[in-house]
């Protein structure tokens, strides 16, 4: 008979069986654990690089991953890269630590005479400084950086595009942070929940802005022709519940006489998802 028993009525019949305490190899199996865990030190992989900021002209670092010491393993449904041995989509906000402009690396050295005055009465003028000294970023500090990415968009009146895929990089971010949650925790099931909610309110504002430059701007955009722009607009509908319109812009790649094979392949997987989620 174990002496928890009884827990079972407060829903804790998991625990009824457990030791009081460890076992010496039990602790020795969670020591070395943690001392995989430990293994990777992320800051191995990362490279401080030397930037000029467009606003202020001052220099600064900005934290990379050096190159080929990270490989893509898969990636998901929408298009969200997934790398090993870390989320290299962590170091993609570029952040000047002076002005506090702000923007996704490949956005990051332009700027008109005119944004760079809005960067500065709306951020520069507020803006009070940014950590510096982390070795790495965590999840949150990822966050907090792509979050000000975003602001700077909205304050510079970027593109469509620009704040779309600012959208859809802090989506993927909160998927990320997600993933690397600490199953045991107690509020792991609240924070899991949380982020999702999140994910997809970012999700539908990706949505949202690159219907609007689809039909507003030219290809290639953010790196992607129209047809990978088209795929993931029927993937990001479905992912928000408009099922009409990921249909519809399935059956554009589908029906294309450019879509390589590969494309169709993927627009085919959605498609079975639409479906799914229809039925
Ligand atoms: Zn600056």
């Amino acid at each position: 008979m174990s002496i928890l028993n009884g827990l079972e009525q407060l829903g804790l019949g998991k625990l009824e069986n457990v030791n009081v305490y460890e076992s010496e190899e039990e602790k020795k199996a969670e020591a070395e654990k943690k001392e995989e865990k430990k293994e990777f030190a992320e800051e191995s992989v990362l490279l401080d690089k030397s930037m000029k900021c467009p606003v202020c002209d001052q220099d600064f670092k900005t934290k990379t991953v050096r190159s080929g010491r990270s490989k893509m393993t898969s990636q998901d449904t929408d298009l969200r890269p997934k790398y090993q041995p870390l989320d290299v989509l962590k170091y993609d906000a570029v952040v000047c630590p002076f002005c506090g402009y702000a923007a996704l690396n490949r956005f990051f050295k332009f700027v008109m005479p005119a944004q760079q005055k809005m960067i500065q009465d709306n951020i520069s003028a507020n803006f009070t400084g940014i950590d510096t000294t982390a070795a790495f970023y965590t999840y949150d500090e990822a966050i907090t950086r792509h979050q000000l990415a975003l602001a700077n968009t909205i304050v510079k009146k970027a593109k469509a595009s620009e704040k779309a895929y600012t959208c859809l990089k802090l989506a993927w971010l909160c998927r990320g942070k997600a993933e690397s949650l600490d199953q045991s925790a107690a509020d792991y099931a609240s924070q899991k929940e949380e982020l999702q909610k999140e994910e997809n309110e970012l999700l539908a504002n990706a949505y949202d802005g690159f219907v609007n430059a689809y039909s507003n701007e030219d290809f290639p955009m953010c790196g992607m022709d129209e047809l990978t722009v088209t795929y993931l607009l029927a993937e990001l509908a479905r992912r928000t519940g408009k099922l009409e319109e990921a249909s519809r812009y399935v059956s554009k790649v589908l029906t294309s006489r450019q879509a390589s094979e590969r494309i169709k392949e993927r627009a085919r997987d959605v498609k079975d998802l639409i479906n799914e989620a229809k039925a």
